[in-house]
């Protein structure tokens, strides 16, 4: 993927200099934004449609839990403008490389912008003993870092995609004034999409709204307080450490009491322990995709691809014949 800071040739500089300081306004660079995830990228991508493309982290495919930064995205982060994410909480391989590379960022967190609702992590039960807050073990834990602790999974409610369009055009718009008519013309072209796009999944999903089911690890509670859906549980207390014999015991009793009607591995992880946990219960098995796996590919529209496809996915294993 080609970098869009590119240098102003002699020529042009000069050019710009002798046209003043209206075409100098007009040919300075695009702010170099660098983006954590699939969804996020995509968000900032379709702000800044006709302008550049932002650079992304963590590949589709991949999961924020587990992934690892290369030394070669060093530089990115180094060049960075803006760089966007949700916070340690999700992309724990970010936390220690911002403070340390990317000094001269604006760095978004974008639970903090305007109009986004973030949700305390779910505890209890057969849900995580305390959310799945990587990064926020008990050594590290202090009481102020504890009561900002959100549920990092937040784009998956649109209402926050949305609002995170809108935040992040706002921000462009202050860094690079020249071009700010056309990130607000892109966030509101793109919150209109994402609105119709709701509008769709709340139809679709109303038919299973009562179906109770299993995730794999607990990525979905934006989703399902949007739509109302009933999940109840999730397998794994934390994505990269395998649940104890104990909390599946008790996984397998919440199924067959409440009657789940599916249970969802993930893409961005080798979980034949989904299989096994539907074992004998009369839960079908399926995938849910929260972050975005081939064929979705980054870009503008990928974050509407990642929504759409988990709505379908609910829907076709839901719907399907129960007991
Ligand atoms: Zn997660």
């Amino acid at each position: 993927m080609a970098s869009s800071r590119c240098h102003l040739p002699g020529v042009l500089a000069a050019a710009v200099v002798a046209g003043g300081i209206a075409s100098a306004v007009r040919a300075a660079e695009p702010p170099a934004l660098v983006a954590s995830i699939v969804p996020l990228h995509a968000l900032a991508a379709a702000v800044m449609e006709g302008v550049a493309r932002p650079h992304l982290l963590v590949p589709p495919g991949a999961s924020p839990h587990t992934f690892q930064l290369k030394p070669s995205e060093a530089r990115k982060l180094q060049e960075a403008d803006v760089v966007v994410w949700v916070g340690e909480a999700l992309e724990t391989f970010l936390d220690k490389p911002l403070r340390t590379l990317a000094g001269r960022a604006t760095v978004v967190r974008v639970g903090e912008l305007p109009g986004v609702e973030t949700l305390p992590p779910r505890e209890g039960g057969v849900w995580a003993e305390h959310g799945h807050a990587h990064g926020h073990g008990k050594d590290k834990g202090k009481g102020a870092d504890r009561d900002r602790e959100i549920d990092g999974h937040l784009w998956l409610d649109p209402m926050n995609g949305k609002a995170i369009v809108l935040g992040i055009a706002e921000l462009l718009a202050r860094k690079d004034p020249a071009r700010a008519e056309l990130y607000r013309a892109n966030a509101a072209r793109e919150a209109t999409r994402i609105e119709a796009l709701h509008a769709e999944l709340e139809a679709r999903l109303a038919p299973v709204v009562n179906r109770p089911f299993v995730v794999f690890h607990d990525a979905y509670q934006y989703f399902e307080r949007r739509y109302g859906l009933a999940a109840a549980g999730s397998i794994t207390v934390s994505p990269d450490r395998p649940p104890s014999a104990k909390r599946l015991a008790a996984l397998r009793k919440t199924i067959r009491e409440r009657g789940a009607v599916c249970v969802f591995a993930e893409p961005q992880f080798e979980a034949p322990i989904v299989a096994s946990v539907a074992e004998g219960t009369g839960a079908r098995t399926a995938r849910l995709d929260p972050v975005g796996t081939p064929p979705i590919e980054p870009g503008p529209a990928a974050y509407r691809r990642i929504l759409d496809q988990l709505g379908r996915d609910l829907v076709t294993c839901l719907a399907g014949p129960t007991g």
